[in-house]
């Protein structure tokens, strides 16, 4: 009835986990521990890392409104991070980094809302007004994966890398909350606003970002999501007014409702609806921020997911790129797609003349396909 599901119960049967992920649960009964384990099997099935996921699930009084909330764990600026001064879910900080980054603490504490009408059942078909707990499991922990960036909008302006834990009082974190210094997670870096362009490019905080931030004009442009999206990034949730933990952090609820088999990341979950899986979108999503899917998962075969060596990076004027196949030919996009630079192979690009901002670096050789994204600094910093 719901070819996604039948999708998910084929992956779980025909490949052996691709990744580990341990789920501690804090007085979540039985009966929802196991679907909430099968959430945890299915983004283990998807994702690969050599370092176990650690989930700490805490079953708590949520109120009315709200089934989940998820706070991943964060690290910056570790050895191997593809982009500097940009924050990572330490599930995927250490899936990267190929090592354990936060020994002894979560990778991402999620709340579920112990007041909800749950619907336990494994299989997709929760009975009309009953939430699917897996569906809800699965997207909670999409977001302590790295599907979630760090916008905040108080007044006019809009920033990023300013959320503090107070802000989702009365819940806590059970590691240290870190210092953000008003720097974006790599969701963000991928942000588009239609008109006015990135919003890392934009005053943080200031009146831009916030405008950006409530437009209904947001796009993530990730070059997978590009490339899954007939060339258009996927719209993003950004209403007129901002909703702290839903705005920016979404597919867009109206572009993707249910039925839509990129529903899954959405900010509302409807009684009666069910999706466990990410979507084609969703797992592009995954890819561009720097998650490596297991083989025979998403739209592209593994050796187009190999990246590109590039150094330094953020540059300044000379970029420095791994050792080109013969034949290969580089492109160069800005994040809203436009080609800056096309050229035959090369160890080497003069990055001097390009504006600031992030650009996606692809190189083709034969059906050899590398990609990364660098960050061309601002002059004067
Ligand atoms: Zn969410």
């Amino acid at each position: 009835m719901r070819p996604r599901t039948l999708f998910a119960a084929l992956l779980l049967a025909g490949h052996a986990d691709a990744a580990t992920v341990t789920v501690t649960h804090i007085g979540t009964p039985a009966a929802a521990q196991v679907a909430i384990d099968h959430a945890a099997g299915i983004w283990g099935g998807i994702l690969t890392s050599p370092v176990d996921i650690k989930v700490r699930v805490t079953w708590f009084p949520l109120g009315a409104s709200t089934l989940g909330v998820t706070f991943p764990n964060g690290r910056r600026d570790f050895a191997g991070a593809p982009l500097p001064l940009t924050w990572y879910a330490t599930a995927l900080a250490n899936s990267i980094a190929g090592m354990e980054l936060n020994p002894g603490e979560s990778d991402m504490d999620v709340y579920l809302n112990s007041g909800a009408d749950w619907y336990l059942g494994l299989d997709g078909l929760p009975p009309a007004g009953q939430h699917d707990l897996v569906s809800v499991a699965l997207h909670e922990m999409g977001h302590g994966l790295g599907f979630v960036g760090l916008s905040k909008k108080v007044g006019g302006d809009g920033s990023l890398g300013l959320l503090q834990m107070a802000d989702f009082a009365p819940l806590t974190t059970s590691f240290p909350w870190p210092q953000l210094d008003t720097l974006p997670g790599v969701f963000d870096v991928f942000l588009s606003d239609e008109q006015d362009g990135p919003l890392t490019m934009m005053a943080n905080p200031g009146t831009q970002l916030g405008a950006a931030m409530t437009g209904g004009q947001l796009r993530f442009n990730g070059p997978l999501v590009l490339a899954a999206n007939g060339g258009q990034g996927a719209r993003v949730y950004a209403p007129s007014t901002f909703a702290l933990g839903s705005s920016c952090v979404h597919f867009n609820e109206a572009t993707y409702p249910p039925g839509n088999p990129n529903e899954l990341m959405t900010p509302f979950s409807a009684p009666g609806d069910a999706n466990h899986w990410p979507g084609p979108l969703g797992l592009a999503v995954m890819q561009d921020i720097g998650w490596m899917l297991a083989p025979d998962v998403g739209l592209h075969a593994p050796d187009e997911a190999a990246r590109l060596a590039a150094w330094p990076n953020p540059v300044d004027d000379v970029l420095h790129l791994g050792a080109a196949p013969a034949e290969a030919v580089l492109t160069v996009r800005d994040l809203d797609g436009r080609e800056v630079l096309r050229t035959r192979a090369t160890n080497a690009v003069d990055a001097s003349g390009w504006c600031a901002g992030a650009y996606v670096l692809e190189r083709r050789a034969g059906a050899v396909v590398q990609r990364t994204v660098v960050i061309k600094r601002q002059a004067g910093r």
